[in-house]
């Protein structure tokens, strides 16, 4: 049973009843969080418990959103591996470094841990119809999960967005709408058309779910490690879904008691061609102005105007994180580097991290025998035009 009690404007503090379909604090425009009774959950659950169930990422239901296990949709997400890689690391000069391939979950990207729980939820509160702006993952990992529960997706995407975003879209069965423009213009007609049909947006922290999906990659992590947390994670940031998931599942374990207070440093990557959070972190600002001008073969990474950005900054300082740019020069060489060297063939987002780490390691920021976690956020081929 899900021992979900209420959402919560992490900027004002007002609660929201979260058995109605809700979306963001109108007042402080920011994002909602799900709230647990952690108390209780921490009495019927166990880190054994945990580990005794069937793989996937609902094995962690207690603390997700959903309440009926009719609407635990799935197609096999979540418990990805983490691989080391040891000859990556000698050659960077590291001692511990590990690769979470979120390649390998449905859909090919990480996508899937936030649109499961979002569909999942919203199929359970009544929607049927949805809608999203995408830089082109989302969009796919949408029109799979409204497919696999009976649902209707609208997907907006950029018309330059990978081709494979859009053939997966259409073999799902969605409605695919190509936008003049970036994920910030898909987003202005999504809402228009959303308002107009009264379909629901599952746009990046507009709704309140998606984050909760992807907290079970930090919860997995956690897991790995042994309760014990490595030194610090490199996350490539769009919009900062899984960054502040995985912040909030951290928050989320101390509360149940099974892991201390120590946090990795955050490390948030971006391109040097859309690079809004590099920016605010090391301008000392609260909020990311939007990047004009947006460009990079990273996709994922072009998304100007970033609506978490409060959490995503707080996530960054709160864990003595930092944030890193890198040119898409880079990270082609960092995939060729991590296909060649240890065969995962990475999206550019998660090839970025690679890039990100040989910078912070020539600037000293990480000692050798630090333990690092790298996330490849998709699959290479998921970019192959042919
Ligand atoms: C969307 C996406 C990202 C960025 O994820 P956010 O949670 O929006 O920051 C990174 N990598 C890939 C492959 C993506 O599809
Ligand atoms: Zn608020």
């Amino acid at each position: 049973m899900s021992t979900l009690t209420h959402l919560e404007c992490p900027e004002c503090g007002r609660i929201f009843d979260p058995e109605q379909p809700q979306t963001f604090c109108p007042d402080c425009e920011s994002p909602l969080l799900a709230r647990y009774d952690l108390t209780a959950a921490a009495v019927s659950l166990s880190p054994e418990i945990m580990a005794s169930r069937p793989r996937g990422l609902w094995r962690w239901h207690e603390i997700l959103p959903v309440r009926d296990a009719a609407h635990r949709y799935t197609l096999g997400e979540g418990d990805t591996p983490l691989l080391p890689t040891p000859r990556l690391a000698e050659r960077l000069g590291v001692q511990h470094l590990w690769v979470k391939d979120e390649a390998q979950n449905p859909t090919g990207t990480f996508k899937a841990r936030g649109l499961v729980m979002a569909v999942s939820r919203a199929v359970e509160l009544g929607l049927r119809e949805f809608v999203i702006p995408t830089a082109g993952n989302a969009g796919g990992a949408l029109a799979a999960y409204a497919a696999r529960a009976g649902a209707k997706a609208h997907v907006f995407m950029p018309k330059d967005a990978p081709m494979v975003n859009k053939a997966e879209v259409q073999a799902a069965g969605a409605d695919l709408v190509l936008v003049d423009g970036l994920i910030s213009d898909a987003g202005r007609l999504a809402a228009q058309e959303a308002q107009k049909h009264g379909w629901w947006s599952v746009s990046t922290f507009k709704e309140p779910y998606r984050v909760e999906g992807k907290k079970t990659m930090g919860l997995e992590i956690a897991e790995a490690f042994g309760w014990q947390l490595p030194d610090v994670i490199f996350y490539p940031t769009g919009g900062g879904t899984g960054l502040v998931g995985m912040w909030k599942a951290f928050d989320e374990l101390e509360a149940l008691g099974w892991i201390g207070p120590k946090r990795p440093r955050l490390v948030s990557v971006q391109a040097e061609g859309c690079a809004p959070i590099v920016r605010a972190f090391h301008e000392g600002a609260e909020r990311a102005r939007p990047w004009e001008n947006a460009r990079t073969i990273a996709a994922g990474l072009r998304v100007p105007s970033v609506f978490a950005d409060r959490l995503i900054l707080r996530a960054l300082r709160e864990t003595q994180g930092t944030a890193v740019a890198v040119s898409d020069e880079e990270i082609l060489a960092a995939q060729h580097q991590l296909a060649s060297l240890e065969g995962i063939f990475a999206a550019p987002e998660g090839a970025a991290t690679l890039a990100g780490l040989q910078r912070l390691l020539r600037q000293g920021w990480i000692q050798p025998d630090e333990k690092i976690v790298l996330f490849n956020t998709g699959s290479g081929l998921k970019y192959v035009n042919l």
